[in-house]
């Protein structure tokens, strides 16, 4: 019974931030905005002149646009953030049988990624502050079970190559990404930033997504930013840019008489001008949505103020800013009969028409990646049973 008003006070004081009076809509997690944008206006244009496809000048207005926001070198448009990470681990030479590290506690599609190049994931830990790849854990697991021959790193266990490392700053939260380049660069491993959902997101004013080798951002319906699906790449890395650039655009070339050829197997990744235009004009406006995500941020902390064993993911606040893509409950891990309180607070919210969500089945549970090579993943279990994902749309404090 007890436990029953516990949760009732959680919902309430969820409903007291996203339900405006008299307002009885549903409120989902995360919902594409436009009204505070031309995405109409920019899609039109691109419908009345037919440039509706892979080039166009819409797509090159959004990459310059993310360069600025994130002030990297590069930018290159592609269909999903998926495709991005495929092509990224491929551009720092990520083969067939390797192993490639990442957290477990993340979207499938991280996986996926490493998996669409044949080779496979090796989970590492994660840190109860940020939900990101644990440094401390990384430094000793490699320590433990792998070795450098020939400058290049092996898992003495698998025997397979370890080719790179991926963090993900899940939720928006910023990993621990400088600790982790420096585990990285002392076993000369590329890291590629999962940055999917962290567009915005800052470590001690340095973009996210862009302190790895190459970092890759995620505009699906329910980012902050979306294109209706696509995604980008960022590097500093004048050559990496260039390659990623013409792998995902069919290798193509023209030689000196005009011909177009093609000079490897490569891929069609390309994002559609209609589609860099309904993002663009989202950009246009990056700012004012990144400080109504924050604000939204804040109206949570202020609710939850007040109430015991349950606590706001945040920001370290002294070097971080979170974008708060998705903000998060963490439920204090001594409470009894924690499935029950999370599944509760999930449907009660259900019956007032507003959509919560828990974490995403940890990858190494999945049937296609159980098998694969890991660290302990304690705090990875332990920590995916307390999260809860709340309504995060910037619209919701309009
Ligand atoms: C959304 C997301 C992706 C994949 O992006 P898509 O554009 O949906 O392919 C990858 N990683 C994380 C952490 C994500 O949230």
């Amino acid at each position: 019974m007890t436990n029953i008003i516990f949760c009732n006070e959680i919902v309430d004081a969820i409903e007291n931030v996203v339900r405006k009076p008299n307002q009885s809509n549903d409120i989902l997690l995360h919902e594409p905005y436009f009204k505070d944008n031309k995405a109409l206006d920019y899609v039109k244009d691109c419908i009345d002149k037919a440039w509706v496809s892979t080039s166009g000048d819409w797509v090159t207005k959004f990459e310059n646009k993310i360069k600025k926001i994130t002030s990297s070198q590069n930018a290159i448009a592609i269909t999903n953030g998926t495709v991005g990470l495929r092509l990224a681990l491929s551009l720092v030479g990520v083969n067939k049988g390797d192993e490639v590290i990442m957290p477990p506690l993340t979207f499938i599609a991280t996986a996926n990624a490493i998996a669409h190049l044949n080779a496979t994931p090796h989970f590492v830990d994660i840190e109860k502050d940020t939900l990101g790849l644990n440094p401390e854990i990384l430094s000793k697991h490699l320590k433990n079970v792998a070795e450098k021959r020939n400058g290049v790193v092996f898992n003495k266990i698998s025997g397979k190559k370890i080719s790179a490392i991926i963090v993900v700053h899940v939720f928006g939260i910023p990993a621990k990404i400088n600790q982790l380049i420096k585990v990285a660069d002392e076993w000369d491993l590329p890291v590629i930033e999962d940055a999917a959902e962290a567009l915005g997101s800052k470590v001690k004013g340095k973009d996210c997504g862009t302190f790895g080798t190459l970092g890759v951002y995620s505009f699906n319906g329910n980012k902050i930013v979306t294109t209706g699906g696509g995604g980008v790449i960022v590097t500093n890395d004048n050559i990496l840019a260039k390659k990623a650039k013409h792998l995902s655009t069919t290798a193509k070339m023209e030689d000196d008489n005009g011909n177009i050829i093609h000079d490897q197997i490569a891929w069609n990744d390309r994002m559609p001008n209609i589609n860099a235009a309904l993002g663009f004009a989202q950009l246009e406006v990056f700012n004012e949505r990144l400080k109504l995500k924050r604000l939204l941020a804040k109206n949570y902390i202020e609710s939850f103020k007040s109430i015991k064993n349950i606590n706001v993911l945040q920001e370290e606040k002294s070097s971080e800013f979170s974008n708060y893509w998705l903000v998060t409950l963490i439920l204090d891990k001594d409470l009894n009969d924690i499935s029950f309180i999370r599944n509760t607070i999930i449907n009660l919210a259900k019956d007032r028409g507003i959509q919560l969500r828990p974490c995403w089945q940890l990858i190494h549970k999945t049937e296609m990646y159980n098998k694969c090579f890991r660290s302990n993943l304690d705090i990875s279990e332990s920590l995916s049973k307390l999260i809860i994902s709340l309504p995060s749309s910037p619209q919701i404090v309009i």
